[in-house]
């Protein structure tokens, strides 16, 4: 074993939306900061895929199984690297809506309030789309929030086809508005992560020392348990021990409640800040389905989300509960959530035979069904000896498939319009949901809140028990909207840090 000589004021465990955006936010001002990362660099030809190859079996799934609900093992879609999942996002980084952040009445049950309110959230998004130039338009979609500014940049120009696409949208009664996208400038890597807006901006800082490779196994506390003494980490196969004043876990939903419940000792038999027992609970899984039209002209298959429909984000002619969020998929050939339902294209491939996979992206046009799913205890990470297993049962299903069939009766709309030329009439919509192994979009585990009996960690996100450890990624969501989670993580980070800057 060894022990590293330096003592750091923070460590930050994990470089993805949350580790590295709070990695650069603390960068500058004079602290001393460890970034410790599992992975490496992504190499630049891996980012930004954009063509068949984005189906291969082996893309974005690391050499790791975990365990699913039925006691097999899975490849989870996830970037252990700098950056995290974020560089292979789709970018799209959306406000929470103010209701959001309150108890919100689902079909199934009551989605949890966040004790928090958006006003409470809303600086932080300003700033948050200001450091990952978020390109958007505000005042189209009837259910933004408010804000304080308009996006810095306008939105990209759109694939050809995708503006007439969005006028016979808005004949037939829909409300199609620009995603809000996170775009860097860079012409090798177009696509905004934390990587690029978090990590790169840390190491700048010599103050700022940044290892990767270093996968954090456990942490070791104080005899009385109460502090965090040492953040074990793997390097090459040798076991290191660093040491901080402070020490921030942002592994990710999953590993960041793996860490805890590994770090067992004599004062938490249960797992680090376990002693309310809700570590690993409360996994929540956006329910995501993917639906494909056909497009009468080619596309290139190759183009980023464009925009988004929040008609029946609250509920529908019909219903008063909320049934979730449309999303324009982006290219098929550059989606990496869409490659993970390939079922999907093989049913396209029916109507279109004889065409490869390059000719049916190009004949595709791919939309996301995304609904908020309620936090169940029994939905959980755990650890069965070295293994890492997930227990998972999908709830809110049904408001799920309400608005699936509310989008393929929207686009059934739109193919019979004679104005438009752009979709054609098909026999049916393929549709697939994503299956157990897309894990990118998840949130829980450690939730936050007051009560330190059905929480983790407060509402700054320092645990309930251990006085010198914060958590700073998706893990500390009370509950899970339908909308992409990346930057309300971001502007968490953000927040967290601002706590930071007066106790350090
Ligand atoms: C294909 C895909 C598309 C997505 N598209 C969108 C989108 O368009 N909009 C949106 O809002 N969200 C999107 N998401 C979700 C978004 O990426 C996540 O919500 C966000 O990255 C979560 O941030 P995080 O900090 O919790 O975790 P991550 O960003 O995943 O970061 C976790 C980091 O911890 C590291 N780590 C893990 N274990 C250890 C360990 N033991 N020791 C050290 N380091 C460790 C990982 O390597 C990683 O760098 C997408 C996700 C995927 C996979």
């Amino acid at each position: 074993m060894i022990i590293d000589d330096q003592h750091y004021d923070v460590i930050i465990i994990g470089s993805g939306a949350g580790g590295g955006t709070l990695a650069g936010s603390l960068a500058g001002k004079g602290h001393k900061v460890l970034l410790l990362e599992r992975g490496g660099q992504m190499a630049l030809a891996d980012q930004n895929v954009a063509d068949v190859d984005l189906f291969r079996k082996d893309r974005y799934h690391p050499a790791e199984r975990w365990f699913g609900p039925d006691g097999d093992p899975f490849a989870p879609q996830t970037i252990y690297g700098l950056g995290g999942n974020t560089k292979i996002w789709g970018a799209v980084l959306e406000r929470l809506r103010e209701k959001d952040f309150g108890a919100v009445h689902l079909q199934d049950g009551i989605s949890p309030s966040w004790e928090l309110s958006y006003d409470d959230y809303s600086p932080y998004y300003d700033r948050a789309e200001a450091l990952f130039q978020v390109h958007g338009k505000g005042g189209v979609d009837p259910t933004e929030p408010k804000r304080s500014q308009e996006f810095a940049k306008p939105p990209k120009p759109l694939e050809s086809f995708l503006e007439p696409l969005r006028e016979a949208l808005q004949r037939n009664g829909s409300n199609p508005y620009d995603l809000p996208l996170s775009w860097s400038d860079s012409q090798e890597d177009p696509s905004g992560d934390a990587e690029i807006y978090g990590v790169a901006p840390a190491v700048r800082d010599a103050a700022v020392q940044l290892r990767t490779n270093a996968k954090v196994t456990r942490l070791h506390v104080n005899p009385a348990g109460t502090e965090v003494k040492a953040v074990e980490a793997d390097l090459q196969g040798q076991t290191w021990l660093f040491s901080a004043d402070l020490v921030v876990l942002a592994a990710g939903s999953v590993n960041t409640a793996a860490i805890l419940l590994r770090s067992t000792n004599d004062t938490h038999p249960r797992g680090l800040s376990n002693g309310s027992d809700q570590v690993g609970r409360n996994l929540m899984k956006l329910q995501l389905t993917s639906i494909l039209q056909l497009a009468s002209v080619p596309n290139s298959g190759r183009y980023a989300r464009s925009f988004g429909v929040n008609d029946y984000y609250w509920g529908d002619k019909n219903v008063s509960f909320p049934l979730g969020h449309i999303q324009s998929c982006g290219g098929v050939l550059q989606d990496a959530l869409f490659a993970e339902s390939p079922p999907v294209l093989s049913l396209v491939s029916k109507l279109m035979p004889n065409f490869g996979l390059e000719e049916l992206a190009s004949r595709s046009v791919a939309w996301w069904a995304m609904t908020e799913v309620l936090p169940d205890p029994h939905n959980k990470v755990f650890l069965q000896g070295d293994q890492l297993r997930i227990n998972y049962i999908a709830n809110n299903r049904e408001a799920h498939d309400r608005l699936v069939y509310r989008w393929i009766d929207t686009l059934k709309a739109v193919e019979a319009d004679p104005l438009t030329h752009v979709v054609r009439t098909a026999p049916t919509h393929p549709r697939g949901e994503a299956p157990i192994s897309v894990m990118g979009y998840v949130c829980g585990t450690c939730r936050m809140g007051s009560n330190p009996a059905t929480s983790v960690v407060d509402l700054q996100g320092k645990s309930h028990e251990i006085q010198n450890l914060y958590l700073a990624d998706a893990s500390v969501f009370p509950s899970c909207p339908s909308i992409g989670p990346g930057l309300t993580v971001i502007a968490n980070a953000l927040r967290l840090s601002d706590h930071l800057e007066q106790i350090l």
